[in-house]
């Protein structure tokens, strides 16, 4: 059973996000500000941690940068919620470490989409094994990609692009996110490159009805979603 820290201050929001969780299986704790989110993660490390950027004293976003910066929590997976839709809060919010980003008011079901998402990121990966994303089959031993049997043909940038794409799915990531994860440390690459590179991808997907997975989200990078 995967247990999630809650940390907001909302009681009633604290409690309907808790009710849903456990009712999908999940071991869930309830923090009402930075303070007692730390002691709770100080105590046992959760799974994935809701966290609220607006808290009473310490901010949401101060504490992910915390714990992002700490060798014990660096890989805490963390969504970031918030009742703030502006764009730069968003590109805040991913680049202090949160792995994903709802704006209030969201749905239940998205939220649990979300959780969904990130955990199955963060269970181990087989670098070579097949991934199939509705329908869509990448082959990382043979570097095929096809659906439905018709082959997608594909450079080698767009090839590691989709890979980290469609094991990533449902979750927003941003131009340094990708250059990062991608294409590794190469400081001098512009982050326009990131777009060039979708665009060659999603024109690759056409012929086989799948570049409408690949997401522009305004102000804030890309989505690989399968709900199309
Ligand atoms: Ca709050």
């Amino acid at each position: 059973m995967s247990r999630v820290l809650v940390v907001e201050d909302e009681s009633a929001i604290a409690e309907l996000i808790s009710i849903n969780l456990r009712h999908a299986g999940y071991d869930v704790t309830i923090a009402c500000d930075a303070d007692q989110a730390q002691i709770e993660v100080d105590g046992v490390l959760p799974d994935l941690v809701v966290l609220d950027w607006m808290l009473p004293g310490q901010s949401g976003l101060v504490l992910a940068k915390r714990w992002r910066g700490q060798t014990r929590t660096r890989e805490l997976p963390i969504i970031m919620l918030t009742a703030r839709a502006e764009e730069g809060d968003m590109i805040s919010g991913l680049d202090a470490g949160a792995d994903d980003y709802l704006t209030k008011p969201f749905s239940t079901n998205e939220l649990l989409a979300r959780i969904r998402a990130v955990l199955r990121r963060k269970a181990p990966e087989a670098l070579d094994t097949v991934v199939d994303v509705a329908g869509l089959k990448l082959d990382p031993a043979t570097r095929r990609v096809a659906r439905d049997d018709r082959e997608v043909r594909i450079g080698p940038t767009e090839f590691r692009l989709l890979h980290f794409f469609m094991t990533h799915t449902e979750r927003v990531h941003s131009r340094a996110q990708l250059l990062d994860r991608v294409w590794g440390d190469h400081v001098f690459i512009e982050e326009r490159t990131v777009d060039v590179h979708v665009k060659r991808l999603r024109e690759a997907l056409d012929p086989v009805g799948c570049s409408r997975m690949i997401e522009t989200v305004r102000g804030a990078g890309y989505r690989f979603t399968q709900q199309v």
